[in-house]
């Protein structure tokens, strides 16, 4: 194997792709994909939304681990604006690879990526602000020609079906649907995020109507983006390497369609934001495989290492590696004062969630962290537990009901063992702050996420 692509869907979410099961034809090239690959069908971003999913998939470790749980927190006029990075000694993917002769580079654009992040170690070619597709597309072939006698790690991530979603007229008419008498047609960024505030407040709620035209252009932006896949594909051809490249297609997180009466994602770690694609294309691996347990997207970095024959000594998950015991699939954010977590095992989610105000001892001015100590010895503010076999969504909270206590104490055992385990702790005083620049400041408003 000479290459490894690596595809981030940014907010595609597993049951609105076609592969996965969805009545509209939104993926054709995934399907292809899919049927040449390896599917997982329980596959989880560790966490709700970009930048702490991303550094998990390209560290191996999860959010408590690695630190990165927090955007830009000040708002606008606020010159000390800071956000979350990684720490220069947590180890990615890609230094791994590099030390060991890989050229590596990464195509996207997405502000809550930007270098910042430090997640841009390891990559010798980092391209954070790509601008639209076909401009990124085309920085990423010319990238790809040069010194091809190296093996090359790849890492492109798409923005198309983050909103404000804009797909093309013919891709929403192949559901049937019509772009120009859309009411999202003209929406932007700012205008999803404004509205999902006034979902959250209660002052709006989405009609049928309304609801229809947004999955219409949500799953046209979908199906949009499966083109541009279908261009990868035709560049890795042309460059003789199609044959020889592992190519995994996947998303950093899914997208909220009012399902609990929000929109977009980061807000909590329900199924709709958790369940993601996860398709691996390998001339290594026989074709047509499905497998059925759950898996984590912090599998990624170890799987590909030991693919290529690397050491990783600090994640230890295998993605192909199904019998039990697996390692733990988890999912953690960390959302104003709320810290949540969650776990599955087979077809049960455990999810649990803390206020962060009361555990800082009632000074609300301190930012809150979940620190491991103060966790141990607070109450959690709540506690659900679904079965996904009869409730894939997971819309029905068990934990009240007397049949599911036997169930809800061994997911909690099972939580509780993890988060002990995880090491090392995210403690506010350890992690890296980096202060952002007015150029991210506004590209992160342009993506809805600061008012
Ligand atoms: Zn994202």
């Amino acid at each position: 194997m000479r290459c490894i692509l690596l595809i981030v869907l940014d907010c595609v979410r597993a049951d609105h792709v076609s592969a996965y099961g969805y009545q509209r034809p939104t993926t054709p090239t995934i399907d292809a994909l899919a049927k040449h690959g390896t599917r997982w069908t329980r596959a989880y971003s560790p966490s709700s939304w970009t930048k702490p999913s991303v550094s998990s998939m390209l560290t191996g470790l999860y959010p408590s681990a690695h630190g990165v749980f927090r955007g830009v927190k000040s708002r606008r006029h606020d010159i000390n604006t800071t956000t979350d990075a990684l720490t220069t000694t947590t180890p990615t993917l890609a230094e791994a690879l590099s030390r060991a002769g890989w050229r590596c580079g990464a195509f996207l654009n997405n502000a809550q990526l930007g270098e910042y992040t430090n997640i841009n170690r390891g990559f010798d070619t980092y391209v954070p602000n790509g601008g639209k597709v076909d401009r990124l597309l085309a920085q990423f072939d010319a990238w790809l020609q040069t010194e091809l006698n190296r093996p090359t790690f790849a890492y492109l991530h798409f923005l198309e079906a983050h909103w404000p979603y804009r797909p093309r007229r013919r891709h929403i008419a192949e559901f049937g649907g019509n772009r120009d008498t859309n009411c999202y047609r003209d929406f932007s960024a700012k205008d999803y995020g404004k509205l999902r505030r006034e979902m959250r407040k209660g002052d709006k709620k989405l009609s049928n109507h309304e609801l229809t035209d947004m999955i219409d252009m949500y799953d046209g932006a979908i199906r949009r983006l499966d083109g541009k896949i279908k261009i990868v594909r035709a560049m890795l051809d042309a460059a003789g390497l199609l044959d020889e490249t592992t190519i995994i297609v996947t998303a950093d997180h899914g997208e909220e369609l009012n399902e609990h009466g929000s929109i977009g994602h980061g807000q909590d770690l329900s199924q709709v934001l958790t369940h993601v694609p996860l398709i691996i294309s390998s001339p290594q691996y026989s074709p047509g495989n499905r497998l059925t347990e759950p898996v984590s997207l912090v599998e990624l970095t170890p799987t590909l290492l030991k693919t290529v024959g690397i050491s990783c000594s600090w994640s230890h998950g295998n993605l192909f590696h199904q019998t039990q015991p697996r390692e733990p699939v988890c999912a953690e954010l960390l959302v104003g004062r709320r810290y949540v977590q969650s776990l599955w095992v087979n077809e049960w989610k455990i999810v649990r969630s803390y206020h962060l105000a009361s555990l800082q001892d009632g000074n609300d001015k301190i930012n809150g962290s979940p620190c491991a100590a103060q966790l141990a010895h607070k109450p959690p503010a709540s506690i659900e537990l679904f079965n996904l076999s009869n409730d894939p969504q997971g819309t029905v909270n068990l934990a009240d009901q007397p049949f599911a206590q036997e169930k809800l104490r061994d997911m909690t055992q099972h939580l509780d063992h993890w988060w002990s385990s995880c090491t090392p702790k995210y403690d506010e005083n350890n992690s890296t702050q980096v202060s952002v620049n007015d150029d991210i400041v506004q590209r992160l408003r342009d993506l809805g996420y600061i008012d």
